[in-house]
């Protein structure tokens, strides 16, 4: 076996941190974990929310790729890092308005220039949020009466409480943002204006369209697109379901929607967040309509259980609200009587995928149909790019979205694309990192300046102490609400109490501290070898290694004895008993940090 060195280069540092890694907007998820975990609380929150005006949403729902990052996983189960963002953020300014991230900063100074963007999602906000802090001015156009995008109209406030998203797209018009609700671009305003008007335009408008099911009875009354039934509800709208209702689709948008109906039951329409005057038409209408509930609920899902990309967190937490998750099904007819759904036809699927592993699905001759009244179709989103005239020169992608370039430009010029209409159904971290990306962009096509991100030295700290037994803590585990009280709105995650908090904050790795070998003091005693409790430190010989001549930092090395000390990065749990151990002081716990800043010259 053969031995590849490496120096704390930005890839040793990537690799070694891979929650902050895996963010696509590099939160310092370690580093907030950690600094709940010895009560920093407002260093926690800071290191949260510096790159993510979203933090507090995010700390609900989102997807958390660090989590499947994180070398906890390896061991036993990942830190919570997502309820632990949720935990630093609500022991801050939550409802007081108060923000300690912007406490100290000067209002920018203005540039005279204009940007339009069009959708108040995440992309949109978050790029509106960069661009005031640059000091442009920034209009929003959004056509529903609410900001927030999928936010507000497709996550169920069970999941997403409107106090939160109000909270922080309040945060960011304070900057000097101005919001244009319940104007749609291509109807109330032409993209062509936009251009004059202003000297940049982001589009920003998402997937707020749900995929349409070619199948026969489809066009039947009951029969429900699940994006629509969502944005519907979400927005104070009475949904006629009847009493069996029957939701296809195996994704989130599919668990969301059949979550949504079982509590339609008891939905009331009285919501309270800011924008309520505007909803009053939609609540007027609301009362109109027929009041009715959902006392069954299946979902229908073509994968099975492991194949579904649901969370499996949200398809346990539907079961136990008394959802029927049939898997294996796919749909194959809506049977009706007088032009209204009586039932949907499923058969047996075989094989989702093909041998190539492409969307595929095989079906066998079984079939039965399921009595319903109702019929919720979830199975895809897509764009709605009614407002291209085809005069404007922006193409669109054979998938259905905005053809961008690298900086997120369309193929018209000044005119800027990003999130999920850009890229396909995505996460909203992603939006964010978008928006981010979107702002820095236009300021660079505005400035004529050029981008670059620049990386600070690799900051070293010592003296390094790791907590004993923190090994043996497990995952903490949300507390939720008990089935029988998940009513209407009531949000069905707690979050950590104070206790669960800092346990959890304590069971991180610490992957941004190492063991840094100086090889001039080793004397190969063999004694960090001995006592690693992980078995990942080996003595070698040279000729094991493979040459990078710069190994002294990693590995302790001796020509004379023609052997060297190797570590396996991803087995130490930094315990720091090796540093310990060690009679020559050669091995030293030292924090690596970079810090990423990008200038514009
Ligand atoms: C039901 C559902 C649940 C989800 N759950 C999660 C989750 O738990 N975690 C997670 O990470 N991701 C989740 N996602 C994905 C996430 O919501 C999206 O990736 C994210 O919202 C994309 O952000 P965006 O800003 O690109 O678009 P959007 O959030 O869709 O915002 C686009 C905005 O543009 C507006 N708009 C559209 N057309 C026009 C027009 N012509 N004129 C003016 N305004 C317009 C829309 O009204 C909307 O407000 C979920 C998605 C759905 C549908």
């Amino acid at each position: 076996m053969r031995y590849r060195v490496t120096v704390p280069d930005q890839e040793y540092f990537d690799r070694n941190i891979p929650c902050r890694t895996a963010c696509p907007i590099h939160t310092e998820c370690g580093r907030y974990v950690q600094a709940i975990g010895i009560s920093r609380d407002e260093e926690a929150y800071l290191l949260a929310r510096a790159p993510n005006p979203f933090a507090y949403t995010l700390g609900r729902i989102c997807a958390h790729p660090c989590e499947d990052a994180c070398r906890r996983g390896k061991i036993d189960e990942p830190i919570a890092i997502c309820a632990l963002k949720r935990w630093a953020t609500e022991r801050h300014n939550l409802g007081t308005g108060h923000d300690p991230a912007r406490k100290n900063l000067p209002p920018p100074a203005k540039r005279g220039k204009r940007i339009a963007i069009v959708g108040a999602g995440v992309c949109g906000l978050t790029c509106a949020h960069d661009l005031a802090l640059l000091g442009y001015s920034v209009e929003v156009y959004e056509s529903a009466p609410v900001p927030g995008g999928m936010l507000y109209l497709g996550i169920p406030n069970f999941r997403l409480p409107r106090e939160i998203i109000m909270m922080e797209v309040t945060q960011i018009l304070d900057l000097g943002v101005t919001l244009h609700t319940r104007v749609t671009l291509g109807r109330d305003i032409a993209l062509s204006e936009l251009r004059t008007k202003f000297d940049a335009v982001l589009l920003a408008t998402g997937l707020n369209k749900g995929r349409e099911l070619n199948i026969p009875g489809a066009h039947l009354a009951g029969v429900y697109n699940g994006i629509d039934f969502l944005i519907n509800v979400n927005l104070g709208y009475e949904i006629e379901l009847g009493k069996r209702v029957v939701v296809v689709g195996g994704g989130n948008v599919a668990v969301d929607v059949a979550r949504a109906a079982v509590r339609l039951v008891q939905e009331s329409s009285d919501w309270e967040g800011g924008g309520a005057e505007s909803l009053q038409p939609a609540l007027d209408a609301a009362r109109m309509a027929l009041r009715s509930g959902a006392e069954q609920v299946s979902l229908v899902s073509l994968e099975s259980r492991e194949q579904m990309p649901a969370w499996k967190g949200e398809v346990h937490e539907a079961e136990h609200e008394g959802i029927d998750v049939d898997n294996g099904w796919g749909p194959k007819e809506i049977v009706g009587s007088n032009g209204a759904a009586t039932g949907l036809k499923v058969r047996r699927c075989v094989a989702v995928f093909d041998e190539n592993g492409r969307f595929n699905p095989a079906f066998s001759d079984e079939e039965k149909v399921i009595p319903c009244d109702s019929v919720v179709l979830a199975i895809g989103q897509q764009a709605d790019l009614s407002f291209l005239s085809g005069e404007e020169g922006i193409e669109v992608t054979p998938r259905g979205i905005l053809k961008i370039d690298e900086d997120l430009m369309t193929t018209a010029p000044g005119v800027f694309a990003g999130g999920d209409v850009a890229f396909g159904p995505r996460i909203l971290v992603e939006a964010v990192a978008n928006g981010h990306r979107a702002a820095r962009s236009i300021h660079v096509y505005l400035t004529g300046k050029t981008r670059k991100t620049v990386l600070s030295r690799f900051r070293i700290f010592n003296n390094w102490e790791m907590p004993r037994g923190f090994l043996s803590t497990p995952r903490q585990t949300m507390p939720v609400l008990p089935a029988n009280r998940r009513i209407g709105i009531a949000e069905v995650e707690l979050g950590f109490d104070e206790a669960q908090g800092r346990a959890e904050g304590l069971r991180c790795l610490k992957c941004q501290v190492n063991t840094i070998f100086d090889g001039s003091k080793c004397i190969l005693c063999n004694g960090c070898v001995d006592i690693c409790p992980e078995h990942c430190l080996r003595l070698v010989g040279l000729a094991q290694i493979q040459g990078d001549e710069r190994f002294d930092l990693l590995v302790a090395k001796s020509p004379a004895a023609a052997s060297a000390i190797v570590k396996d990065e991803e087995k130490c749990i930094r315990c720091a008993l090796c540093a310990q151990r060690c009679p020559t002081a050669a091995i030293t716990m030292e924090s690596l940090e970079q810090q990423e800043r990008e200038v514009f010259e």
